[in-house]
């Protein structure tokens, strides 16, 4: 399907490997032209190269921290006027809300809720003006179904959902849309390092682990990155101009619910 997004451009945060480099590499594929980025230099280089040589666009490299307002405007500078943003961040760390400091809600309400809005308001106006704009935050699926020891994730992901569930209705008479993608378990770097340590603290291998894990999703395995950037794609394409401020789950079938 031609995505009919030739030659536009986009953000991609947070794209060096994972999850937000398989959105980036499927928007190339779409020719789109990216600025993509992420703090470590030398990985985000690698990561623009290796898309650069398979798709054939322009992709600029941002080593920045992409929480901080230095980092945003460092983004921002060099991609101009952008039809696409790919919101993304780290996710903030597991544990238990008793231990958590008010230096740690402010860390995660600051990337997972706060960078994605500045960078929203940083964008969306020129996308109205010009008469398209796609913009995709890349969320959790505990944003539908809570996991418990991730509460600051939780939190955090669900004050951005509802800001976006208001502007998402604003935009859109504009062909500007915003919706979240949501991600149950990906074959990330994360996730692994996230299995890793519960293997270890149940005292199993990361390979015995880790395959009883993806056994216990409806599918039969986790994610992969690819799945996930080609839904991106296509929440980006001219052919998805009705659908904004919706919450589009890729988990494989675990969250329970019909509806
Ligand atoms: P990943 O494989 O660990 O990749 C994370 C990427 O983000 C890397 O390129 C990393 O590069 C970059 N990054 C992290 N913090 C950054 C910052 N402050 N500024 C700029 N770049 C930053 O992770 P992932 O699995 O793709 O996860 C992406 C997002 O989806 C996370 O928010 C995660 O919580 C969420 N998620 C993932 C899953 C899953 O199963 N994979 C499930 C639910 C939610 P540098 O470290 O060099 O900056």
């Amino acid at each position: 399907m031609d995505l009919g997004i030739k030659g536009r451009k986009a953000i991609v945060c947070a794209a060096s490997k994972g999850l937000g480099k398989a959105c980036a590499m499927h928007l190339a594929e779409a020719g789109v032209d990216l600025v993509i980025n992420s703090r470590t230099k030398e990985a985000i280089e690698a990561t623009a190269a290796e898309i650069a040589k398979a798709t054939g666009v322009t992709v600029i490299p941002v080593a920045c921290d992409i929480t901080t307002p230095e980092g945003r405007k460092q983004v921002l500078d060099a991609a101009g006027d952008v039809d696409i943003l790919v919101n993304n961040a780290g996710g903030p760390p597991p544990g238990n809300f008793r231990d958590w400091e008010i230096e740690d809600w402010e860390k995660a309400v600051n990337a997972n809720m706060l960078t994605p809005i500045e960078l929203i308001k940083s964008t969306v106006d020129g996308m109205i003006d010009r008469k398209f704009g796609r913009i995709v935050n890349i969320t959790s699926g505990a944003v539908k179904a809570p996991i418990s020891y991730l509460g600051l994730s939780n939190g955090a992901r669900a004050g951005l959902t509802g800001f976006v569930a208001g502007v998402a209705r604003e935009t859109v008479r504009h062909n500007v849309t915003i919706n979240g993608l949501l991600p149950g378990p990906f074959a990330t770097d994360r996730l692994h390092g996230n299995l890793r340590l519960q293997a270890e603290k149940a005292g199993r291998t990361f390979e015995d682990y880790a395959a009883e894990q993806a056994g216990k999703n409806p599918a039969g395995r986790f994610g992969e990155p690819d799945e996930f950037g080609a839904t991106c794609a296509f929440m980006c394409s001219v052919h998805a101009g009705f659908m904004t401020g919706q919450n589009i789950l890729l988990d494989g079938g675990a969250f329970p619910g019909t509806l």
